[in-house]
This record gives C-alpha cells, sequence and structure tokens, in this order.
C-alpha cells in the first residue's frame, strides 16, 4: 500500500470559534440542519454575526462548518480557495467588533480525517448526510480527495499539498501550525468512499416553502 504525506493547516491554541453561542446566521437559521448544523444553502446570502468578542486568530472555524480568516491568511491561500469552492459569506458584528481584516465562508470541497473501525458514522437523521468522527489514528483516504492542493477538513482545519505548505510557512503567520497526515490508498474503517462534498444536501427552508406553494 502506497502511503503519501498531506499536510493539515490548523490554529495553533486549538481554540477556534467553533459554539453555537459565538454567532448566528442572518436571515435566520433555518439556513442550516438542525440536526448537524451543517448549511443548507450553497450561496454566500448567509451573513454571519459575531456575538462575541475576537479572538486574535489567523484561522478559526464556526459551527455550521463556516471558516472564519484572517484577511493576510487569506491573501495568501486565496488562489488555493478559489479553485477549492470557497464560498464568502458576509460577515458583521454584533458587539462592536472590527471584524474589518476577517474574511468569512464556507469550503465546498472538504473531506474527512478518517481513522480506524471504531470511528463513527452515521447518517444524519434530518438531512441524511453522513457524520464521521474518527476513533484512532488519523489519515486521509486517497479516493475522498479531490485532485486539488487545498480543500476542507470536517473539522475547521485545512488540508493542504506541498505546495501550498512552502508558501504556508515561509509567510510566517504566528499561531498557525501545520502537522503532516498520511494519504492512504484503502480506507481502515470499513468504509468506503464517503467523498468531498459537505455542504447540506436539505435545501433551506425557503425554498422548500416554494416547492411546497
Ligand atoms: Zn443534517
Amino acid at each position: 500500500m502506497a502511503i503519501r504525506t498531506r499536510f493539515v493547516l490548523f490554529e495553533a491554541s486549538g481554540y477556534g470559534w467553533d459554539r453555537a453561542e459565538d454567532a448566528r446566521l442572518w436571515p435566520s437559521s433555518a439556513q442550516m440542519c438542525p440536526y448537524c448544523n451543517r448549511l443548507r444553502s450553497r450561496t454566500s446570502l448567509i451573513r454571519i454575526v459575531l456575538r462575541r468578542q475576537p479572538l486574535d486568530r489567523p484561522l478559526g472555524s464556526l459551527v455550521w462548518r463556516v471558516y472564519v480568516m484572517h484577511e493576510r491568511l487569506y491573501d495568501l491561500l486565496v488562489r488555493w480557495l478559489d479553485g477549492s469552492g470557497f464560498v464568502r459569506c458576509p460577515l458583521s458584528s454584533e458587539v462592536g467588533q472590527d471584524v474589518s481584516r476577517l474574511v468569512c465562508g464556507f469550503m465546498l470541497l472538504r473531506a474527512n480525517l478518517r481513522a480506524g473501525p471504531r470511528s463513527v458514522f452515521k447518517y444524519c437523521p434530518q438531512c441524511g448526510d453522513p457524520i464521521y468522527r474518527p476513533v484512532g489514528r488519523e489519515y486521509v483516504f486517497a479516493g475522498d480527495l479531490p485532485d486539488k492542493p487545498l480543500i476542507g477538513l470536517s473539522a475547521g482545519e485545512l488540508l493542504i499539498d506541498q505546495s501550498v505548505r512552502k508558501v504556508v510557512e515561509r509567510a510566517k503567520i504566528p499561531k498557525l501550525r501545520i502537522r503532516e497526515v498520511r494519504v492512504l490508498d484503502e480506507p481502515r474503517d470499513g468504509r468506503g468512499v464517503l467523498g468531498s462534498d459537505w455542504t447540506c444536501s436539505l435545501p433551506p427552508d425557503s425554498e422548500l416553502r416554494n416547492r411546497k406553494a
């Protein structure tokens, strides 16, 4: 079995924004799956409103798998982000914080870190999309990965290749770290391809209402 390596770009403190009370969606929370919190829209019409004071971090993620990154990091990555379906969302704050240098959005291409046979896999009872929680030593499965130098990861990190890694390391952005992750040609959890399209398949409530009408 061939073993290759990719790299995970993550925020060094391990403290993201990944809590529901840290932000809200506008126009409403009807834009996300009530069970798995996956966004139910592929558009940038969703506005993200931060409810807490800023974290001075280059990279973080919100509970709906929305990325928040400092513009310096965004500028560095934008050419790859664009190629991986990064959808930018308007961002504002209701606690008066300056968000002018923060960029917010979600990735249409995003894979899971996978692990051993005890990993948790199920389908969301609301939207039917797969939910995966790795248990054991993590890797990415080659069959899940599109041929892109950068894609999202389900935990709010970014999966990058060697070319992106070089650019990020040269920039020396504080509080940003990179770790290696193995790329396996066969998954070790007894599952097949999970793929990399992790936006919710359930349309927003507004579309459902229109269909019923
Ligand atoms: Zn769901």
